[in-house]
């Protein structure tokens, strides 16, 4: 694990919450981190229909996990994952 906090977010206007790609549809980002630091869920507060995508999103949750490889961020075919430290 690398010192110091890791800052990893997702644009959820190009994935996610109904606007550009469904996260269940493409999960990339999901696949190919090692240490598995993004997690696949529901968004709380919208529609109940499990169907509907902007009742999901990829959110990084495990950051402290995060090994800096950057595969999320050149992998993601929508740009929307950001890494910093
Ligand atoms: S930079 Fe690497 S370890 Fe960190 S979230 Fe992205 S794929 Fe996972
Ligand atoms: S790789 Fe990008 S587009 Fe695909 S689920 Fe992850 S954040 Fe969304």
């Amino acid at each position: 694990m690398q010192k110091g906090r890791n800052k990893i977010a997702v644009d959820y206007a190009k994935c996610g919450d109904g606007h550009g790609v469904d996260p269940r549809a493409c999960g990339i980002c999901l696949r190919i981190c090692v240490p598995a630091v993004f997690l696949l869920h529901q968004t709380l507060g919208v529609e109940d229909d499990p169907k509907d995508p902007r009742c999901w999103r990829v959110s990084p949750y495990w950051t402290d996990l995060c090994s800096r490889c950057l595969k999320c961020v050149e992998a993601c075919p929508e740009k929307a994952v950001t890494v910093s430290w």
